[in-house]
């Protein structure tokens, strides 16, 4: 038997499948947020009392009586119920990237045997998963494993509909016995109020009267994957690390730029619109879809909601994307670089601040240079930006995310921020102290009678930022695609609540000694520019030129690993930020560093341990089995130009793999920081040196042996 039979039989099982069909014949409007309690379902269920308390809390965050409580678990039971539910659960969002849920029953029985249901205010307002297992970097002791899980009605609760049932969800914040966060709606929660406190501050002083709850927003570009399940299973990098360890690139990639935009896969049609439909149902407004620039690459973009409402939304659809993909006979990758030598794939966070009475405070209008508001805030951004950009990189570090950052795919590690030319000269002229008209975009007439004038943007786009203004709002584009949009979300809203601090005390300032508020808020940005501006940056950020001036000229740091970007989260100015907004005690940000430390390292050690496995158990195997056929033949006579340096390759292959065997072993450092390091300098450099011998063996090695499933195979067979 030859050691491939896994890849032969995958491509057999492919060949030979039949696809599942999917037709949609409900309307939207009858699907739509069906399996949701939101406040229209509220409000036909609660009495107008209970309604109004509701809808409070949710439009501005107030407190909620338990009494209402009360009143709103019982018509949530009785809701759910109706759906079929028969449990409940705590849905909660630990310090890793994945959601938590805990599913206790309705049912409790009376002493004549008979079962009733209950579902109180308090089993709604509170549950306790204990969840010692959960990473908490030492914020509990094992011996103290209380952990609360706490109802969050900022976001609506929701049926979730399995094969195995349906269950009550309840979206809940995570905290322990002693109070600390551990999970990663709190710090959210906690930001969007310091966003709030700070733009409150300095709305006033600009002299608006009526203001309303300041609230951030999120819209979160998904990019994915999707591979035949098949070729999935026979692939052990795949199912454990959700990316190819191994693997030659194909003949054909990505280079034809013929992918990106094309036509739809067909089945991968009917997955979209089956994995849709769900979404919609769980008030997921899914926007857009597309092709996306790799082979087997896509994406879909929800339409912008509040920030924690789609921070548990785009949790919720990375689960659903990966079930229907199962259920159509695919794996969703979600890994930040499933293969190598294609792009890979990230998350662009689109991120605004705004209220119900001044709207987007990001959106400069048609007259940006008369918009002071907006002045303001997208001047706060750039100060936060300069001041904490290694922040905004330590956010997105991950061992994943790694293969990304920098590649020319992707944004650099490099924290920038894209204005556009209309934007960028308003704030170039602010420098100098003015304040002037900019041309517009104007019309886009393209002298063909038959195609209708439209008006343009004011500016051009630009796709190697990774912190780009993109006309109403910021899109920070270098988020990693498997990464939860919290962390991302919380640096964007700390870093910005803390400028607004810094504003409001400049601006109370500027306010007393000029007559004219336009000339105030001239001063207070100029400041802000002769600081800051050199973080403003409109050219090629994938450039060599631009890394070197990043860094020379402009004092910008270059994190170019996890590893260097980790540590960030233990600077003082760090700490000192999250502190004096409120958003993450000392405490709580040092167990950040923990976990996500931890985090790294083991992936890298996961990695590492299936590069041995499977050079040692598949490749080695294979490559033996060919050279002795080919030494064989040429014994006879024939030619031996099949080994190819086969043999040199694979004695290559297993001297790293020895190599590595021995530095895996290695435990003993003297901090966190040194293993980081160590995992990124020795540890990742041999697994690609494996990896490079193996990539020679594939090219050479008859296709009957080889084990793997290829990259060629994985991208054009469907
Ligand atoms: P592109 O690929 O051109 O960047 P998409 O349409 O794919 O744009 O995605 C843009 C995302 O930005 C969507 O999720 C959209 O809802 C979101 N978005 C639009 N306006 C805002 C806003 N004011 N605040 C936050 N997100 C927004
Ligand atoms: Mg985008």
């Amino acid at each position: 038997m030859s050691s491939n039979q896994s890849r032969a039989q995958a491509i057999a099982q492919i060949t030979n499948r039949v696809s599942k069909s999917y037709t949609q014949t409900e309307p939207l409007k009858d699907i739509w947020a069906s399996d949701v309690f939101n406040l229209a379902t509220m409000e036909e269920a609660l009495s107008k009392n209970a309604f109004k308390a509701m809808k409070n809390t949710v439009m501005t965050g107030a407190a909620l009586d338990p009494t209402v409580a009360e009143v709103v678990a019982a018509a949530m039971k009785e809701w759910a119920m109706a759906k079929g539910a028969k449990f409940f659960s705590h849905v909660f969002y630990p310090m890793t990237n994945i959601t938590a849920e805990k599913h206790d029953g309705f049912i409790i029985t009376n002493p004549e045997g008979g079962s009733i249901t209950e579902f109180t205010g308090s089993l709604l307002i509170k549950g306790e998963p204990d969840g010692s297992s959960f990473p908490n970097g030492s914020l509990r002791m094992t011996n103290a494993a209380r952990g609360y899980t706490a109802w969050d009605p900022t976001s609506p609760a929701f049926v979730m509909t399995t094969a195995n049932g349906a269950v009550l969800m309840i979206p809940s914040v995570f905290v322990s016995w002693t109070g600390e966060a551990l999970d990663k709606k709190i710090p959210l929660l906690r930001s969007n109020l310091a966003v709030n406190r700070a733009a409150q501050k300095v709305l006033t002083l600009m002299g608006e009267t009526e203001i309303g709850t300041v609230n951030s927003s999120c819209g979160a570009e998904q990019e994915y994957f999707l591979i035949d399940e098949n070729f999935a299973n026979a692939r052990p990098d795949l199912l454990l690390c959700g990316r190819t360890l191994f693997g030659a690139s194909a003949a054909k990639g990505q280079q034809f730029d013929d992918h990106y935009f094309g036509a739809i896969p067909a089945r991968v049609q009917v997955f979209m619109q089956d994995f849709e439909d769900k979404l919609y149902r769980l008030g997921i407004p899914a926007k857009t879809h597309h092709n996306e620039v790799a082979p087997g690459q896509f994406e879909l973009a929800p339409y912008f909601e509040a920030a924690n409402v789609a921070a548990d939304h785009q949790q919720l659809m990375m689960t659903i994307m990966k079930s229907r993909a199962k259920e159509h006979g695919f794996m969703c990758l979600l890994h930040e670089k499933p293969f190598a030598g294609v792009n890979g794939s990230g998350k662009h966070v689109n991120w605004s601040v705004g209220n119900a009475t001044q709207g987007n405070l990001l959106d400069p209008g048609d007259t940006p240079h008369s918009n002071l508001n907006f002045l303001l805030f997208c001047g706060a951004v750039i100060r936060g930006v300069h001041l904490y950009g290694p922040l905004l990189r330590a956010v997105i570090a991950s061992a994943s995310n790694d293969h990304r950052l920098g590649a020319n795919e992707a944004p650099p590690a490099i924290m920038s921020v894209y204005l556009g030319d209309q934007l960028e000269s308003v704030f170039q002229d602010i420098k100098t102290g003015e304040l002037l008209a900019k041309a517009e975009g104007g019309m886009m007439d393209m002298g063909l009678s038959q195609i209708l004038k439209f008006k343009r943007d004011p500016g051009d786009r630009n796709r190697t930022s990774p912190f780009a203004f993109t006309g109403n709002r910021f899109e920070f584009r270098a988020v990693g695609s498997s990464q939860s949009v919290s962390g991302p979300l919380v640096a964007m809203n700390t870093i910005l609540a803390d400028s607004l601090n810094w504003m409001a005390g400049k601006l109370e300032a500027a306010l007393a000694s000029k007559s004219d508020q336009t000339q105030a808020v001239i001063v207070v940005l100029q400041e802000v520019m002769e600081k800051h501006g050199q973080v403003v940056f409109g050219g090629n950020g994938y450039s060599t030129d631009w890394h070197k001036e990043a860094v020379e000229k402009r004092g910008l740091r270059n994190l170019r690993t996890s590893a260097e970007a980790l540590p960030v989260f233990k600077e003082q100015p760090i700490v000192e930020l999250f502190e004096t907004t409120g958003v993450l005690s000392p405490k709580e940000l040092a167990s950040r560093f923990d976990v996500y430390a931890e985090q790294y390292v083991q992936s890298i050690e996961v990695e590492a341990k299936l590069v041995i496995n499977i050079a040692t158990t598949k490749i080695y195997p294979a490559a033996v089995e060919h050279i002795t056929a080919v030494s064989k033949a040429a014994k006879l006579g024939l030619s031996d130009n099949g080994l190819g340096g086969a043999v040199e390759n694979a004695n290559a292959m297993m001297a790293d793999v020895a190599k590595l065997q021995a530095e895996i072993g290695k435990h003993d450092f003297d901090s966190i920081e040194a293993h980081l390091k160590f995992c990124s300098e020795k540890i990742c450099p041999l697994m690609l040196s494996v990896r490079k011998s193996a990539d020679a063996l594939e090219g050479v090695i008859d296709d009957e042996l080889w084990p793997l499933p290829k990259y060629f195979e994985m991208f054009n067979i469907k």
